[in-house]
């Protein structure tokens, strides 16, 4: 279960059942940081017009936080795509302070290696993670709707090569269905891809369809053979929760990310 935790004036979420395992997962909110709205204030994404300085002393304060530093840390330019990259520790360091240095074009990064900082980033999109807790493996994705309806959770479980009912899988905050109405199309759509999406959607007084990608991502994990109940689901909608989180569709875009990081210790 995701445990709430306060330190100095950063306040993120962890869970405890993984580190007793060897797997230290932060869920960031945008508590603590320095930037300035509408990125206050621990904006971590480099991408997004906040002032590049303050974004690093972000980073900088968080991981000392975590026990985790900028020469460890690794991050990819995210394109709400199916690419899963392996990596390790000589990958320390990219995009760190330097939004060029990071991967081009992936949604997705694993290692095998301890003291990897992965680092994904988030203003209402889903935080996925899966950690196999006897090889010792950890990857993170990014799962927009776009990356749920290409299912990007199956290619980061596949690009793993384990076996998913040995898997432990988390999913951190993300836009939900409260807040995250859609059209027919997009509906019609994931109905074509999935059996059994209509579960994935519930329909607002006004009659319109509301999108759970949490849901979408569950039983997606659980259809790869994941047990649900090696799922952990952090239950916060990042629109609903301005307070802790940014999100995209409230700010009209323009906003922070917060992050989830994780790094086998
Ligand atoms: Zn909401």
């Amino acid at each position: 279960m995701w445990q709430k935790t306060e330190k100095d004036d950063l306040v993120y979420y962890t869970l405890p059942r993984w580190e007793e395992r060897g797997a230290r997962l932060v869920m960031t909110t945008r508590r603590g940081g320095v930037s300035e709205p509408p990125f206050d204030t621990l904006n971590l994404g480099l991408h997004v017009g906040d002032d590049a300085a303050a974004v690093v002393v972000n980073r900088e304060r968080l991981l000392a936080a975590v026990g985790g530093d900028g020469e460890r840390f690794v991050s990819a330019k995210q394109v709400h795509g199916r690419e899963i990259r392996y990596v390790t520790a000589a990958d320390g360091g990219r995009g760190f302070d330097d939004y060029g240095g990071a991967f081009d074009d992936t949604d997705g990064l694993y290692t095998d290696e301890k003291d990897v900082w992965l680092a994904t980033f988030y203003a209402d999109c889903l935080p996925l993670a899966v950690f196999h807790p006897e090889k010792k493996l950890l990857g993170l994705a990014h799962a927009g709707w776009k990356g749920t309806y290409r299912d990007i959770a199956g290619a980061l479980i596949d690009a793993m090569s384990v076996d998913s009912a040995e898997l432990w899988c988390a999913v951190g905050a993300g836009i939900g269905p409260c807040c995250y109405e859609v059209d027919e199309d997009f509906y019609r759509r994931f109905r074509e891809r999935y059996d059994g999406a209509d579960d994935w959607f519930r329909r607002a007084e006004s009659g319109r369809p509301h999108f759970d990608n949490a849901a979408a991502n569950v039983a997606l994990l659980t259809r790869h053979g994941v047990r649900r109940e090696n799922i952990d689901v952090l239950s916060a909608c990042t629109c609903c929760r301005e307070d802790l989180f940014f999100s995209y569709r409230r700010d009209q875009g323009r906003t922070g990310r917060h992050s989830l990081l994780g790094a086998l210790i």
